[in-house]
């Protein structure tokens, strides 16, 4: 199948890397160069341009930071929409508001190109091993025209129904993800703070009930004092902003995710947006006057 990859930063770069490896044609655009060329030096051509991937592909798949920045590959002057012959497939594998991939693909539709929703989840780590799970929503033949080259990147892959759904199923996986991590950040601090050696206590805990991919990543961040992102605070705080906002469309109490977005906008205030994730635990570290590691 010939594909479009559009946004080759730390997910899009390894997921475009492996669908180039999986043997299909490829044409790719960034804005910065050195990510084209890593992309280029393992068989790829440079469109140049939104334009330029999307007038020759049969798919065109994004991963961009922000849903203003979807908005503006997607519709803008000299995008996707201008662009694309008919028949052509878009898939946004970014986290995205549900709403706007529903405009996004209405306004697409009158042009006969088809928009799927396709959100990924297992991290950089996960992209680099072709290990994420993708969760798709939208049209089924057009899915299934795609599963080669989503089976290329990505391991566990779900149609999640019509479109808007892989979003959907994103925001609230992350939100739990997040509430999660803050949950750990709290754990690590009060065992220290209590006097436990961390190290001991995340022993304790990797063993216990109190055990998850967040609490590790946390921990992990904290003993080797290492925030590089990886996923940042910033993207983090974009993805829960965009669970409330679906809260708030269906009037829906949430208890948990008010505050966890709270957190990450402390944590955005001490500068720490474009670390880690799982630099929140410092807006903790900040309060209490103590660290969390380093640990051995
Ligand atoms: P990133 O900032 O590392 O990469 C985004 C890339 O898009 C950059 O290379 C940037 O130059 C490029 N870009 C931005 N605007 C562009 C434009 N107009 N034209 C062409 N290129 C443009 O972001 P990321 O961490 O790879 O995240 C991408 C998406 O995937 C986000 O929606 C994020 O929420 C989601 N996501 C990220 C992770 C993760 O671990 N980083 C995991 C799952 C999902």
């Amino acid at each position: 199948m010939k594909v479009g990859f559009i946004g080759l930063g730390h997910m899009g770069g390894p997921m475009c890397r492996n669908i180039i490896k999986g043997g299909h044609q490829v044409v790719v655009h960034d804005l910065v160069e050195e990510a084209v060329q890593a992309c280029v030096g393992l068989g790829a051509t440079a469109g140049g341009s939104i334009g330029g991937v999307a007038g020759q592909v049969e798919v065109v798949m994004t991963s961009l930071p922000m849903p203003k920045d979807v908005e503006a590959v997607a519709l803008g002057p000299d995008g996707i929409g201008e662009h694309a012959p008919p028949g052509t497939i878009f898939v946004d594998l970014s986290t995205n508001s549900p709403a706007m991939m529903r405009r996004i693909a209405a306004e697409l539709a009158p042009k006969d190109i088809v928009t799927l929703d396709g959100p990924v989840s297992g991290g950089v780590a996960g992209a680099e091993a072709a290990t994420i799970a993708i969760m798709v929503g939208g049209d089924r033949a057009a899915f299934d025209a795609c599963l080669p080259v989503f089976e290329s990147f990505g391991e566990n892959i779900i149609h999640t129904g019509e479109l808007g759904n892989g979003c959907i199923a994103k925001l609230c996986n992350n939100m739990v993800a997040f509430c999660t991590m803050t949950a750990a950040a709290e754990g690590l601090m009060l065992g220290t703070a209590a006097g436990i050696d961390p190290g001991i206590l995340d022993q304790v805990i990797r063993n216990s009930s109190g055990d998850s991919r967040s609490h590790r990543g946390l921990a992990k961040s904290a003993f080797a004092r290492d925030f590089a992102p990886g996923f940042t605070v910033d993207l983090a705080y974009k993805d829960l902003r965009l669970a409330l906002e679906l809260a708030d469309e269906l009037d829906l109490p949430l208890l948990l995710g008010p505050p966890v977005h709270s957190v990450m906008r402390m944590a955005r205030g001490q500068d720490q947006g474009g670390e880690n994730v799982t630099a929140i635990l410092k807006v903790y570290e900040a309060f209490m006057g103590r660290q969390v590691g380093p640990v051995e």
